[in-house]
């Protein structure tokens, strides 16, 4: 089988390791790939969010099955394209897509289908969002209504935090002419990955990441600087009833409104007194969550999103390890605020790679023979074991591995969940 992964971050480098190890795949494509990824697949240059540019690519590579990683190709339509010209494509449509990229459309489905959630409301000039704030008061979280790759949410101490975060929104800050306004939920955050296949689900794990720089999760937010997997706060039980309350009433909402979700949901749930209400859906792995699942979960990845592709999720069953992983994610000094590209990553061809230490590749190309680096997250190193302190143990051993004093990580990844295991 031809199989074409889009997206060249961490997230696409661990989804190739994974697929690569399956026997069904013959040939490997990424577009547009990184160094890291180079090694066990043709990398290949191609604009991902261009429906044509994707279709004709496919077409003239004879791709059986094409994997979408990152949501702007989703947000665009490739998936609809793909499927249109008769392709086996694992991602949901752009319909289905609105689930993250409108703040608006989640929160309608969750009311329509009753999945617990902060109470919302919606308004389309200033005035009415600062009344609305100023009867409600603080705190409270301001949304811009689309896609703001995570700068479009300001959860506000103050009124005046609040207001500010509204005037910000309706300045044009996000190109939005709407907010969402939310209550404000207490708990702690997890990650719920379940396959779909428009009418069938299969959870696929749990996480919990780092979204801050600096340890002790502080300083400014990020794409993610650190993942562990599995997420203890989110029991069998607590699965069981996010599947029952949340994740199926969803879907069978998708499908009884004629846009059925076929690809990976990516519940974020605020859980609080064994209790989960819905943050927010993202229709795409998460990175680095994705990391820590492909790791555990190996090389039957591929027959998992086949098997969610093909309608087939009813028989597909996932062979779990009682294993633990983790991911750190090396950024260029300065992430995530300004930083240089172009400095050079040593020490990568010494370390060792298997299905317990994984260095995967997030921002990277290749050099006259060298390994630099070229975006703010640029590796993440990944371990599994049979424990949690193992997985960790790996995954920092492989950060003192690398030689690059142009990166910085956090020490502290995991800390949570290590205490709770160890207190
Ligand atoms: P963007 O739209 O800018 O890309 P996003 O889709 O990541 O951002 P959300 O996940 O909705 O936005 O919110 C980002 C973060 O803000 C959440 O991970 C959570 O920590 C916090 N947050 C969002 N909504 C709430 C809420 N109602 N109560 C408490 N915290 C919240």
């Amino acid at each position: 089988m031809n199989i074409l992964i889009l997206g060249g971050g961490g997230r696409e480098h661990a989804l190739a390791w994974a697929i690569r190890q399956n026997p069904k795949c013959d040939r490997l494509i990424v577009a547009p790939g990184n160094a890291g990824i180079a090694d066990i697949a043709r990398c290949a240059s191609l604009d991902i969010a261009s429906r044509s540019a994707v279709l004709e690519f496919a077409q003239e590579h004879a791709i059986d099955f094409v994997v979408i990683g990152p949501e702007a190709p989703l947000a665009s339509g490739v998936s609809d394209a793909l499927r249109e010209a008769g392709f086996l494509v694992f991602g949901p449509s752009q319909a289905a897509a609105a689930l993250e990229a409108s703040k608006t459309f989640t929160k309608q489905i969750c009311d329509a289908c009753g999945a617990p959630t902060a109470a919302w409301a919606r308004f389309a000039d200033a005035a009415s969002a600062r009344a609305h704030v100023a009867q409600t008061g603080a705190p409270i979280v301001v949304k811009a209504d689309g896609l703001a790759a995570g700068k479009g949410v300001t959860v506000a101490d103050s009124v005046d935090q609040a207001h500010a975060a509204i005037d910000a929104i309706f300045e044009g800050a996000f190109g939005d002419t709407s907010v969402v306004i939310e209550e404000f939920m207490e708990g702690e955050e997890a990650s719920f990955f379940v396959l779909c296949d428009g009418t069938d689900c299969l959870p696929i794990g749990t996480a919990q990441d780092h979204k801050r720089v600096g340890e002790g999760d502080t300083g400014p937010n990020t794409g993610g600087m650190g993942a562990y997997s599995p997420a203890s706060i989110l029991t069998p039980d607590l699965q069981d009833r996010v599947m029952a309350q949340i994740v199926r009433p969803t879907v069978a909402e998708m499908a009884r409104r004629g846009t059925p979700f076929q690809g990976v949901l990516y519940a974020g749930l605020m859980i609080r007194d064994g209790q989960a209400r819905l943050v927010e859906y993202n229709v795409r792995f998460g990175d680095p969550e994705c990391q820590v699942l492909m790791i555990r979960l190996g090389a039957q990845v591929l027959d998992l999103l086949l098997a969610c592709a093909e309608n087939r999720l009813s028989d597909a069953r996932v062979n779990w390890a009682d294993d633990h992983a983790l991911t750190v994610v090396m950024a260029a000094k300065g992430y995530p605020g300004d930083y240089r590209k172009g400095s050079v990553i040593g020490g990568l061809d010494a370390i060792r790679e298997n299905g317990f230490e994984m260095v995967f590749h997030a921002g990277t190309s290749e050099r006259n023979g060298q390994i630099v680096a070229t975006g703010g997250r640029v590796l993440a190193c990944t371990g599994r074991a049979e424990t949690l302190e193992g997985a960790h143990r790996r995954a920092y051993d492989l950060v003192d591995a690398i030689d690059w004093p142009d990166g910085f990580c956090r020490r502290d990844i995991g800390w949570r969940e290590l205490q709770r295991v160890d207190p």
